[in-house]
């Protein structure tokens, strides 16, 4: 069977991880979650009050170490060798991450972590720009999308999950901001590939959705 490179994009909330680590599981592919690399390149700016802009952290990208390791299936983010997987879904990090994904230093040192995470192995991995830019030669691409007031209830009741406070005004604005930033970005936006699946999620519940994901995939192995 062929290596599978899974590509899925698509604006804030619209469920790509859930999705993602549920299709990884039944397939027992590797999930790679591209976002949480952002989110930890935000920390590392917001814990050292450097403020988000190109020229500020200029000095600064050879010190934000970033890795990936996946225990117990599980993806585990370290910056500078401590786990923040946790600390990086706080309310706080969010626009921040949307702010440094704008500098084109950034993406390009992610990006290259990201193409080599996927090399040779079946992968799924969601983000804005995979089926575009990072991975453009991926088997399935999709862009999973839902509307603006699904994607916030939805997160909201994620992150009460997790015992995390949670106002559902001030999570669809946050979702606003950031799309609005991510699309408008000259370098690799957020956007649809022209060979990618759409697929608007806001009527759909979830194990349908993983059904979908799952449909293509079969159809990607043949
Ligand atoms: O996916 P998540 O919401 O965790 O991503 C946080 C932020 O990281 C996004 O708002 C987006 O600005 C940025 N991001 C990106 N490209 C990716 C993944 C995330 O620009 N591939």
């Amino acid at each position: 069977m062929p290596t599978i490179n899974v590509a899925i994009d698509g604006p804030a909330g619209a469920g790509k991880s859930s999705i993602s680590k549920a299709v990884a599981e039944k397939k027992g592919y590797i999930y790679i979650d591209t976002g949480a690399m952002y989110r930890a390149a935000a920390l590392y700016a917001i814990e050292k009050s450097i403020p988000i802009t190109a020229d500020a952290l200029k000095n600064h990208h050879d010190k934000i170490d970033i890795n990936i390791e996946n225990i117990d299936g599980e993806q585990h983010i370290f910056l500078c060798g401590r786990d923040v997987s946790a600390r990086i879904r706080e309310a706080d990090i969010s626009i921040g991450a949307s702010d440094i994904a704008v500098i084109p230093d950034v993406r390009i040192k992610l990006v290259e972590m990201q193409r080599e995470l996927a090399k040779g192995k079946n992968v799924i991995m969601d983000g804005r720009d995979i089926g575009t830019y990072v991975l453009p030669n991926a088997n399935v691409k999709i862009f999973l999308t839902a509307s603006v007031e699904e994607r916030a209830k939805r997160r909201v009741a994620q992150m009460k999950e997790k015992g995390l406070e949670a106002d559902i005004e001030s999570v669809k604005q946050d979702i606003i901001y950031r799309d609005k930033n991510d699309s408008s970005r000259s370098f690799a936006p957020l956007k649809q590939a022209d060979d990618a699946v759409l697929l608007d999620t806001t009527e759909l519940d979830f194990e349908q959705v993983v059904g979908e994901v799952l449909d293509l995939i079969k159809k990607a192995e043949k």
